[in-house]
This record gives C-alpha cells, structure tokens and sequence, in this order.
C-alpha cells in the first residue's frame, strides 16, 4: 500500500510489562507502512492506566523495538540506560500529557459533546444488572446528561467524584478503512465511552485521538480486534474534534493473528510452553530484560 506525500505512523503501547506478538506485529507495519512512504514512524507510550503500570516496561519496549531493528523518528529512546525523548512533537508519553488532555476534555464539555457523570459504582452496578435481566445491552443510560447545571455546580462544590464521559452522537457514523473500504456503525449502538477518569487521568478514547492529532499521524494501523468498539469512538469524537482543528487521521485495521486450527492466538511473551519459555528466557537476557 502506498500513499501520497508526507506520511506518518505511530505505535502506541501501553507499559503493562508485557508485549503480545500481535503488538509487535503492528509495530512492524506501522514501520514498514512509513518507511515505503518515505515517511515517518514514532513510538508512543500510553501509560495512562496507572494501576497497570510495570516499572521498567518501558525501557523493555524499547530494547524489544531496537532488537527486532523496528527504527523510529519520534519518540522515547534510550540513552545511557535512561528515558530521553526525541522528536519536536513531544512528549510522547502520555503521563507526561495531563495538561493537553484537561484543555480538551474542557472544550467538549462546552460544546456539550461530553458531561460530567457522577454516578457512584454502586449505582452502575445495579443499572448493569437491570440491564442483564431485562436482556439489554450494557450501557450507561444517561442519568448524569440530563443534570440541571445549578446540581452540577453543587456536586462540584461538595467535592463529588466525577468521571467525563463522551456523548456518543445518535446518528449513523461513516468512516473509511484503507483495507476494509466504507465502514458504517449506528452511534446509537456505542455506549457513552469515559474519557476522563474520577483520578482526571484521561482514557485510551481520549487521550489517542488528541495525540495522534497534535503528533501528525497521517495513517493509524492497529489490530481489527478493537476496529467496531474504539474506532467508532474515535469517528464520533473526531466530528467533535474537527471543530477544534483536530483530524484524527486515516485508519488501517489489519487482522487478528490466528493459530492453524484458527482458535485466538495467545501471544503474550511469557505464556508460551516450558520450551519456548527458556528461548524466550534467552532472548530477554540479550537484550537486558527482566520480565
Ligand atoms: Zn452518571
């Protein structure tokens, strides 16, 4: 596949200590797509899930990147052992980010394309399970889009925790996939996807599509698994977005890779047989790794 112009790609993972052999598989795509182009390819690292944060993960999806020889322009490197960033779009870890991803969650609650849900756990658990009885799909029912402001302002005063969420727009959403062509969802049938968390961390929802706006990206290739959920969120946000100059860029879903007898393939360094495990063993030792 080739494209026209400047082009740019980015792999994105998230630091959980683990990289699946599908992750790096899109890494070699994102590389490859880039490098026929004559464009670009930069690492992200998308650490904005806390809780699942693996100290020194980072550093190993990188030592893996340079091992497999899966070269980027942009992004975090290391130098002497150490994390240093390269790139003039940075940074390109998203903990170091929140400020960006605040400004926008700011601008869609203004224009009213997200809100405020202070809904507590106990309540959505049982909305959850009204829904399993009644045969419904799981979803938030929009209790919190409809609070008056003069509640808002007093749930904000009293302190109440608070997640953003993204009003999905109720309409047909349309997009085109570079492989699949014209790909065409009902909003209506996506839930109203969180994009900013009670601890103001942003989501995956949020956080990438500012990112792949503010990095350039031209063309966003990621595995098919997560193309009906998340790229619908991205398309109905990227409506939102246009209005605040940001585009989104074109989509490239590949597929799942799948084992002989076509089950999933679980590839996950580290969940291989007691064989495989030992050449895994050997291969982390070469390039430093400890998990
Ligand atoms: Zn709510």
């Amino acid at each position: 596949m080739t494209t026209q112009g400047h082009s740019k790609t980015r792999f994105a993972p998230s630091p959980t200590g683990y990289l699946h052999v599908g992750g790096l598989r899109t890494a070699l795509y994102c590389y490859l797509f880039a490098r026929k182009n004559k464009g670009k390819f930069a690492l992200r690292i998308e650490d904005t899930d806390q809780e699942r944060f693996v100290e020194g993960a980072t550093e190993n999806l990188i030592k893996i990147l340079n091992y497999f020889g899966l070269t980027y322009e942009e992004g975090p490197i290391l130098q002497n052992d150490k994390i240093v960033e390269q790139g003039d779009k940075g940074p390109y870890i998203q903990s170091k980010r929140t400020e960006i991803y605040k400004k926008y969650a700011e601008i869609l609650l203004e224009e009213k394309h997200a809100y405020r849900c202070f809904c507590t756990k106990e309540r959505l658990e049982e909305m959850r399970k009204k829904q399993e009885e009644n045969k419904q799909a799981p979803m938030y029912d929009r209790k919190c889009l409809e609070l008056p402001e003069s509640e808002i302002r007093e749930k904000l005063k009293a302190k109440e925790s608070f997640v953003i969420r993204q009003k999905m727009p109720y309409e047909s959403i349309k997009f085109k996939d570079l492989i699949r062509g014209n790909v065409q969802f009902d909003g209506k049938m996506i839930d109203d996807q969180i994009l900013v968390k009670s601890d103001g961390f942003p989501t995956y929802h949020l956080a990438n599509v500012v990112d792949d706006h503010l990095m350039e990206i031209t063309h966003v290739i990621r595995g098919s698994g997560v193309c009906a959920s998340l790229s619908t969120v991205k398309s109905g946000q990227n409506q939102t977005f246009k209005k605040t100059g940001t585009c989104g860029g074109r989509r490239i879903y590949i597929g799942r890779i799948h084992k002989r007898s076509n089950n999933k393939f679980c590839g996950i360094l580290g969940m291989e047989s007691r064989g495989r495990r030992r050449k895994r063993n050997l291969y982390i030792k070469r390039i430093g790794g400890n998990f």
